[in-house]
């Protein structure tokens, strides 16, 4: 599925930060880390948000 807009815990708007934080951290080009540090994504309720997240909006969308 596609990211949540706001935090689960906390209700900060994350989804804003998705397509640069996978795009940034995909194929390990830069640490994860320190990409959520450059966009701003401080809490730890956030970043599990990021890192635990993934698409799979493209898999299940011919079955609905
Ligand atoms: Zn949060």
């Amino acid at each position: 599925m596609m990211i949540p807009v706001r935090c689960f815990s906390c209700g900060k708007v994350i989804g804003e930060h998705w397509e640069e934080f996978e795009e940034r951290a995909r194929d390990g080009e830069e640490d994860p880390a320190a990409v959520l540090d450059d966009l701003g994504v401080d809490r730890h309720c956030c970043r599990r948000m990021m890192v635990s997240h993934r698409d799979l909006v493209d898999v299940v969308s011919p079955y609905q």
